[in-house]
């Protein structure tokens, strides 16, 4: 038995950090939403994931020699949305 649902990770390709499906910045809304749904019994665990990721990202994006754009916008705040708006 197999299945096709849940087989297209939203994963993040670097130096650029854009989502590999859909080339949104990443975390894409599907990725959050799939991270929401992964980490939704260990919410401190998805913002350390996430604080590793933005570091990461904060690394890649000034090596590239522009200004960072506001990471943490983009990687954090949009954890303290309670999984009750899936
Ligand atoms: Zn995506």
């Amino acid at each position: 038995m197999t299945t096709t649902v849940g087989n297209t990770e939203h994963f993040h390709t670097r130096p650029q950090w854009t989502c590999s499906v859909c080339a949104q910045a990443w975390p894409c809304d599907s990725a959050k939403v799939n991270l929401l749904a992964e980490y939704r019994a260990f919410p401190s665990l998805l913002k350390v994931y996430l604080s590793a990721q933005m570091y990461d990202a904060l690394d890649d994006l000034t090596a590239e020699g522009g200004a960072p754009p506001n990471l943490y916008e983009r990687f954090l705040s949009w954890t303290r949305v309670g999984p009750s708006v899936l």
